[in-house]
């Protein structure tokens, strides 16, 4: 078979809860998915696995039991879009069409834009949460440290998923140091490109507190330019407000936490859907494409100015769902939902402390409880550890919540 009514590409957090609402719409279209990867991750945990918190096989499930009743599962990668033909290319040579198309591929992780990054990744003390494989040696290399040492976490300047993610990991590895007696012994360092610590000022008023209260140093208009592993020695870039580099700096360390640099998808990229930065063109509150009506996006692939997280998509997913069905059956989207922008960062700032971020494209707080998140509480680090993988594996990617 190579024609489905409805086409998604990407059967990560977007793509699955898309085609689980889908299937359980009224009068269901068919459905296709079309994902290389027979696992499924839940990414949010890696960040507490890189504390010891989880083992990492606590975040992933198999994939096939996430595909909803009804759909068909095409396990292949595509490699090229086709817009005009309403029609996609995979990698093992198919070629498939659709009447719809919903894009959610997911952001792409640019080890290799960092000299020496990848080839450092796992050894030296080099490590990043961002992938599966990794996240435990963060752990492992965290529980290495010791008085004299040095700990550098990085935030490159491109768009990443989970704002938040680079600095967690840092407010654990300070809590996890505080709690072994050595905290004012380790030197704690964190380098990020832009001039403030959150872009929002009811939490960043919070976390500069947290920052304190650990002794990091805050380095600003830094970026990772370069990792030299066996030397254990990090460049960084320090820029001016035009991003020229005024100063090339090297850093000694023991734990490197990097984020690397991250970007849409090359097969989005090259595609005539692409806006000009790379990212799927879609209106912003409807998350249909500007040029192609059949098309929509979500998720981190989406040219959407929100902040890149699983939360936004939870709030997205209904909104593709319901403006592709009216297409379907008006053929025009007469009674549009709007997606506002909403996402969700929640910070954490040591072991049961955790920072419930919420807000809209306008920066808005939108907290979701009725009591002030911009206070670490021991009830929102509950959540995160407990409510919201359940939610996720249960209600969400079952296209019930
Ligand atoms: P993904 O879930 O990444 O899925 C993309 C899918 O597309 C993948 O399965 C991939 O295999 C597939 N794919 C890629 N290329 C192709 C192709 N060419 N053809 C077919 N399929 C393809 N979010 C939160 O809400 N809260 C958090 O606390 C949080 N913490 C995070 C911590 C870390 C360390 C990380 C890495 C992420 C975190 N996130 C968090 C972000 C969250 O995981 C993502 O925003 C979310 O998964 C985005 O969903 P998506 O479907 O767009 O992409």
């Amino acid at each position: 078979k190579t024609h489905y009514e409805v086409v998604i590409v990407g059967g990560g957090t977007a793509g699955i809860t898309v085609a689980a609402r889908l299937r359980r719409a009224k009068n269901p279209p068919e459905v296709a998915i079309i994902e290389p990867s027979t696992k499924h991750y839940y990414q949010p945990l890696w960040t507490l696995v890189g504390a010891g918190v989880f083992p990492p096989e606590a975040s992933v499930r198999d994939e096939a039991d996430y595909i909803p009743p009804g759909a068909t599962w095409i396990q292949d990668r595509v490699v090229a879009l086709d817009p005009d033909n309403d029609r996609v290319q995979t990698a093992g040579g198919r070629t498939i069409e659709y009447d719809y198309l919903v894009l959610a591929p997911g952001i792409q992780l640019d080890w290799d834009k960092i000299p020496g990054l990848k080839e450092s990744l796992g050894k030296y003390g080099v490590t990043s949460n961002y992938a599966y494989e990794l996240a435990p040696y963060t752990w492992q290399v965290m529980q290495q440290l010791k008085p004299g040492d040095r700990a550098l976490f990085t935030q490159p300047s491109t768009p990443v998923k989970c704002g938040g993610a680079p600095q967690k990991i840092m407010y654990l590895t300070a809590d996890h140091l505080r709690r072994r007696g050595i905290l004012d012994q380790v030197e704690i360092h964190f380098f990020t490109p832009g001039v403030v610590i959150f872009g929002i000022p009811e939490f960043a008023r919070t976390l500069e507190k947290v920052i304190e209260r650990y002794g990091i140093q805050v380095h600003f208009r830094h970026e990772l330019a370069e990792v030299r592993g066996p030397q254990q020695e990090a460049v960084f870039h320090l820029k001016d407000e035009q991003g020229n580099v005024l100063e090339e700096r090297v850093h000694r360390f023991n734990m490197l936490h990097a984020v690397p640099p991250q970007s849409a998808p090359d097969f989005i990229k090259h595609s005539k859907v692409a806006n000009a930065e790379g990212w799927v063109d879609v209106d912003k509150y409807t998350l249909q494409h500007v040029r192609y009506p059949n098309i929509f996006a979500l998720g981190d692939a989406a040219g959407t100015p929100n902040a890149k997280t699983g939360a936004a998509v939870r709030k997205q997913a209904p909104v593709v769902v319901h403006n592709l069905l009216q297409l379907r059956e008006h053929g025009a989207l007469v009674n549009p939902k709007h997606y506002n922008g909403y996402s969700s960062c929640p910070l954490v700032t040591g072991y049961g402390k955790l920072v419930l971020a919420e807000f809209d494209y306008d920066n808005r707080p939108m907290p979701s409880f009725p009591f002030d998140t911009t206070k670490e509480r021991y009830s929102m680090y509950l959540l995160k550890k407990y409510v919201l993988p359940w939610l996720y594996w249960n209600l969400m990617l079952r296209g019930k919540a």
